[in-house]
């Protein structure tokens, strides 16, 4: 099921990690409502998100296009974002989407592995919004979307980086949406609980098991239904919500 949103045709909504799982669904999902979709890959993904383009575009988007960058890297979203806004103007609509989890004890956790998943869950998401923020001031009715986790809120054993990046996603979400709500700027956060994507296939089983006994709907989220909620707060639709929290996760954390 989708629902339609008419302002969301036209509307420029850059969503990051778009090449696989939730972003891919959120880009499809935007596609079909006639935005102008501007999609985010990583270096080396370049065929990838050739078909990509083609796909939204047969979807119905108004425009597609492609940004290469990898959200951890300051330089590289400054000159994709540069470029695209002297081409096409401000983007109004943000989905901070691209995640990585690293699952293991913290007795076993790397520095390395934690500064990667901070660097890219938690400062890629403040980068990209920085980047957007003077654009930002000259567009209309501007929403950011933070894709978060309900782990950020109830934590989770094995995976301390993830869930205290993910849980600094909500404090910078609260922050940006009271810094710019005098620009009619939005900023909210969805919480997923567990929805089938490649992130969620590499588990283990058992593992998979157990949560599946945890969730009151008694099954898997699909990405399907992430890119619903992502699609009503990008919209006017969600026109009086801003610095919210909005848990999508059949019930996972009541
Ligand atoms: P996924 O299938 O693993 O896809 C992750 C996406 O992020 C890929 O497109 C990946 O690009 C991109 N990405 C990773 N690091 C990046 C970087 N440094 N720069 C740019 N792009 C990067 O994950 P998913 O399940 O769709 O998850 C999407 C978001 O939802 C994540 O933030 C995740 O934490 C969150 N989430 C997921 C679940 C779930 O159950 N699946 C639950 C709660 C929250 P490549 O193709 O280049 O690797």
């Amino acid at each position: 099921m989708q629902v339609t949103y008419s302002d969301l045709k036209n509307k420029i909504v850059l969503v990051t990690g778009a090449t696989r799982g939730i972003g891919k669904e959120i880009v499809k999902n935007l596609a079909s409502q006639g935005a102008h979709v501007v999609f985010n890959y990583r270096e080396g993904k370049e065929a990838v998100a050739e078909e990509l383009k083609k796909e939204l575009m047969a979807l119905g988007a108004a425009n597609a296009t492609g940004l290469m960058f990898d959200v951890s890297n300051g330089e590289q979203i400054k000159t994709a974002i540069d470029s695209f806004s002297k081409d096409f103007g401000p983007i109004s609509g943000l989905v901070n989407n691209a995640g990585i989890s690293k699952d293991t004890l913290i007795l076993r956790l790397k520095e390395s592995d934690i500064q990667e998943i901070l660097d890219t869950n938690l400062k890629g998401a403040i980068l990209v919004a920085q980047a957007l923020s003077r654009g930002f001031l000259r567009a209309e009715n501007v929403s950011i979307v933070n894709v978060s986790s309900v782990v950020g809120l109830m934590g989770n054993a094995s995976q301390v980086a993830y869930a205290a990046s993910k849980a600094g996603l909500l404090g910078f979400t609260k922050s940006m949406a009271k810094e710019l709500a005098s620009k009619n700027v939005r900023c909210n956060a969805i919480c997923p609980g567990f929805i089938a994507t490649d992130m969620t296939d590499a588990l283990d089983e058992k593992v998979k098991e157990v949560y599946l006994s945890q969730i009151p709907l008694t099954r898997f989220g699909s990405a399907n239904e992430v890119a619903n909620l992502t699609s009503f707060l990008l919209s006017q639709a969600s026109a009086y919500i801003t610095g919210e929290i909005i848990k999508i996760d059949g019930g996972l954390y009541i």
